[in-house]
């Protein structure tokens, strides 16, 4: 079978072909580092981690280039560096934000049994391509400088129309239509209200770099230009998959592709668009105000990160997904099985039953249902297409001591009131050996008899 992907700009699923099949290269929007990621950010961490390694099961590790940025320059970054380290110059503070963000940002996705990417450039160390790309728009006459911005004009690429993709083609949008509604940022320095922001000044005290075309003050880039910038560095022009969530086909990919496209005079940024499709809880939006906003790192104080990694993957990466208490208990339990049964088994070759879903446009609920099938069937098989879709990165006996430790079960403990309970049974007094099992219960811990003795385990 071959591996088939949905492009969001061609609407269709169709064969994935690389560009250069020793140097697969995708690049994915990463996090903006100033705050916790929530449980939604996740989502593209974990689908794209799931590509990540098909591919590298399919092309070889060594020829599969994955790129997932840091966003480290932002007016959210700003704002809480100034509130949260008063006393220190801005710079100082922004750096503090970022690199504890950073480090928190990687300990959670760790967690989640994600792969770390090739490479995870971050924004401030490439304002130099971002400048170069934005002198090239401005010579292209795609871009100009008004009042210390730069700013991009979408009319003029549809204008120039020579052997470019059309403005609005990757969100459906007619650049016509967005032109009569526009209510996007009006602004005294715009030429249109739909150009968009390439460069522009810093406040004072704010980090600010030299700017490109001609303009004398320093400023900084805007959002769009930092990928482009990034993925040129290291990926080049044209590449072969570009993903993130589906809130960000417009205007960031949309205004992406426009930069790339019209700096480099080329008809493709990328050849697949890929999106996830969005997270709610437990039905509802995920908002702070409304008071269920979800942590990973929350989550993780509850959950060993194979749970929440389990529980993306049994919804199609395109759908939305509902994040629910059920489905989570749902999951673990499934993995609890999964651990016991083929944690410690010599893993064999991932199954085809496995793999071939996957090779329909990532499909992991079909794929999780065949590893249902293997628990019955091929046990080594199971254990081996488990471990490359990222789970099972433990022993059964880490597993359920941890399981222990996060609920708070002291393992002794259960042992001492299990000997006490086989003893109460020898001398037949039944009540005591009831009574030790209720407590047990009450701890979280459920216990089967059988001939060959007591076994218990945690229940959540
Ligand atoms: P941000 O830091 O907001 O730019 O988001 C980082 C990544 O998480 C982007 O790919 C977003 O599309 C994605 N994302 C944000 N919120 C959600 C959500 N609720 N569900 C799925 N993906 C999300
Ligand atoms: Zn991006």
């Amino acid at each position: 079978m071959e591996l088939r992907l949905y492009d969001t700009l061609t609407k269709e699923k169709r064969p994935f072909v690389p560009l250069d099949a020793n140097d697969v290269r995708m690049y994915v929007c990463g996090p903006t580092v100033y705050d916790f990621a929530h449980i939604g950010n996740a989502r593209p961490v974990i689908v794209f981690d799931v590509l990540f390694r098909l591919l590298r099961h399919l092309y070889g590790e060594a020829h599969v280039k994955y790129v997932r940025n840091i966003t480290d320059v932002d007016d959210k970054i700003n704002d809480r560096a100034a509130r949260d380290f008063p006393g220190l110059p801005l710079n100082e503070a922004i750096r503090k934000v970022t690199e504890q963000t950073g480090q928190q940002f990687h300990a959670d996705v760790d967690a989640l049994g994600a792969l770390r990417p090739s490479v995870e450039p971050r924004a401030t160390e490439h304002i130099g391509e971002m400048r170069e790309i934005i002198e090239k728009l401005v010579k292209g006459g795609f871009a100009y400088a008004a009042e210390d911005h730069v700013l991009f004009s979408p009319q003029a690429m549809n204008a120039a129309n020579a052997g470019l993709p059309r403005y609005g083609a990757l969100s459906n949008r007619s650049l016509d239509e967005m032109i009569a509604g526009a209510r996007v940022d009006v602004a005294p320095y715009k030429k249109d209200n739909t150009d968009f922001v390439l460069w522009k000044p810093s406040k004072p005290g704010e980090p600010s770099w030299p700017s490109p075309a001609g303009i004398k003050a320093e400023g900084r880039p805007g959002w769009h230009i930092e990928c482009s910038a990034m993925a040129w560095k290291h990926l080049g022009e044209h590449f072969d998959i570009h993903g993130g969530g589906i809130d960000l086909v417009f205007p960031h990919h949309e205004n992406e592709v426009a930069q790339t496209c019209c700096a480099f005079h080329r008809e493709r940024m990328a050849n697949y668009w890929m999106h996830n499709g969005f997270l709610q809880v437990e039905s509802e939006k995920m908002s702070k105000s409304l008071g269920n906003f979800i942590t990973i790192h929350e989550l993780l104080a509850d959950w060993p990160g194979e749970v929440l990694r389990l529980n993306m993957l049994k919804t199609h990466y395109r759908s939305p997904i509902d994040w629910t208490m059920k489905s989570l208990e749902e999951s673990a339990k499934t993995l609890d099985d999964w651990y016991r049964v083929a944690a410690d088994v010599a893993p064999g070759k991932p199954a085809a039953s496995v793999v071939d879903p996957l090779l329909d446009d990532l499909n992991t609920p079909l794929a999780i249902a065949a590893l249902h099938g293997l628990r019955s069937s091929d046990v080594p098989a199971l254990a081996g297409s488990l471990r490359m879709l990222g789970f099972l990165s433990e022993s059964a006996a880490q597993w359920e001591g941890r399981k222990q430790q996060a609920s708070g079960v002291d393992a002794k403990e259960v042992e001492r009131l299990l000997s006490e309970r086989t003893a109460a049974r020898g001398r037949k007094d039944f009540g005591e050996s009831d009574r030790i099992r209720d407590l047990l219960a009450a701890m979280g811990v459920a216990i089967k008899d059988s001939r060959d003795g007591t076994t218990w385990e945690v229940v959540r």
